[in-house]
């Protein structure tokens, strides 16, 4: 494994003062999974007071679960003592933490076989509970008794879901049938943990691997109802807010619920709700059909919608994906489908004699009416010709 300068240059000094110091958790996995780590922690059996006098720059990050952070000139790296946990009364956080100084209980208390493993250059890889392994055989597994480790902490049930669907894993059968029979306590965790690691697992490349758990009921308290059809959410376009509408379309869960539950932030539920409402009109089989649903909803919405309804429905996929061909040779073409994209502007009309005020935009909306049945309508003169003929008219009828 090759560390960055900074992980390394901190390891070393921790082993010349005599203590342990080791890459652990998320990097190891990343790393044997050929993945580039987003970040190293490192874990030794140096006390938080210990690290602070061997390095000039420490600052005290997570005292209470022994975390330091220092810095390698900008670069920061998080460093905690070895520690075990007792205690989980409220079902998520440890009562108690004990600073320690033994690697293999360290990695005892961590989450799952594949976070449990610790590297140094020194050392080699260190893989009490066959963590390396199970990377091998894409497999999740909890280290120790799995009804025991999801009990204590029951965030640790998503995050073996968030996982596999990651990275493609399944979970082993004693862990899933644990995590199964524990996720009923899912409902005490926090919303914004299971949101984040909700969404995680949504945006992976295998978030059907959620399925065991939305199928138990498992997710029912955040809103999402059980259903076996997940499949086909592998196939669509991974961001938040199209797998966010498709769990929806597949599980036929309301939106606004989950979004309420969930505590969803505005944006990624604003999207999903646009996607969902163009994804439940008709598809577009005319020219002026599609050039009123751009106007409505936009070139990036609407492709988004016919390909998301084409993944979820083979029966829809022929008709989405010509509509969405049928879009592209319109945009090419440079149809006007905005008000920006009309020939006469608000100051054209006000020239041609209209009395300026809300009469404008009401008069240019009818124009962008008629380009959308008509584009070949959208010239100047053509235009306040119009404008004209339906002023000449009004006047007539008063
Ligand atoms: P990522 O950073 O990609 O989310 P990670 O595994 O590094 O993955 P972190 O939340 O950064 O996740 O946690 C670092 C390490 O701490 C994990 O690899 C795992 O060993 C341990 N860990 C994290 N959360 C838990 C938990 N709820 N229970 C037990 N151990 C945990
Ligand atoms: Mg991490």
């Amino acid at each position: 494994m090759r560390l960055p300068d900074a992980v390394l240059a901190c390891i070393k000094t921790l082993q010349k003062a005599g203590y342990q110091g080791y890459a652990v958790g998320g990097c190891v996995r990343d790393w044997l999974c050929g993945l580039t780590p987003k970040d190293y922690d490192v874990t030794t059996s140096a006390t938080p007071a210990q690290v602070t006098a061997l390095f000039p720059k420490v600052v005290p990050t997570g005292l209470q679960y022994g975390t330091v952070t220092v810095l390698f000139g900008e670069e920061p790296v998080e460093v905690t003592t070895f520690r075990a946990e007792n205690g989980y009364s409220d079902g998520r956080r440890p009562d108690q933490v004990r600073l320690i100084d033994n690697l293999t209980e360290d990695l005892a208390r961590r989450d799952l076989t594949i976070n449990a493993m610790a590297f140094s250059p020194a050392a080699g890889l260190i893989d009490p509970f066959g963590g390396e392994k199970d990377v091998r055989r894409g497999i999740i597994r909890a280290v120790g008794d799995p009804t025991v480790r999801f009990e204590e902490d029951r965030l640790r049930i998503l995050r073996a879901f968030r996982f596999a669907a990651t990275l493609g894993y399944r979970l082993h059968p004693d862990t899933l049938k644990a995590a199964l029979q524990k996720a009923e306590g899912l409902s005490s965790v926090s919303a914004e943990r299971v949101t984040a690691e909700l969404m995680r697992a949504l945006t992976g490349s295998f978030p059907s691997r959620l399925r065991p758990l939305v199928e138990s009921g498992g997710l029912l308290p955040w809103g999402i109802r059980p259903v076996s059809t997940l499949f086909a959410l592998d196939f669509t376009s991974s961001q938040r807010a199209v797998r966010l509408a498709a769990l929806c379309l597949l599980t036929g869960s309301d939106l606004e619920e989950l979004g309420l539950r969930l505590r969803l932030d505005r944006r990624t539920y604003k999207e999903a709700a646009g996607l969902l409402l163009e994804v439940s009109q008709p598809i577009p089989t005319a020219e002026y059909q599609m050039r009123r649903r751009l106007c409505k909803a936009g070139p990036t919405l609407l492709s988004c919608a016919l390909r998301l309804r084409g993944d979820l429905s083979s029966s829809d996929a022929p008709a989405a994906a010509s509509a969405a061909q049928m879009m592209r040779r319109i945009l090419r073409r440079g149809d006007p489908y905005r008000l920006e994209m009309l020939a006469v502007t608000g100051e054209d009309l006000i020239q041609a004699g209209l009395v300026p005020g809300p009469r404008i935009k009401r008069t240019l909306l009818e124009l962008l009416d008629a380009v959308l049945e008509n584009p070949g309508c959208n010239q100047k003169e053509t235009l306040l010709c119009l404008v004209h003929a339906r002023k000449n008219k009004e006047s007539a009828l008063r």
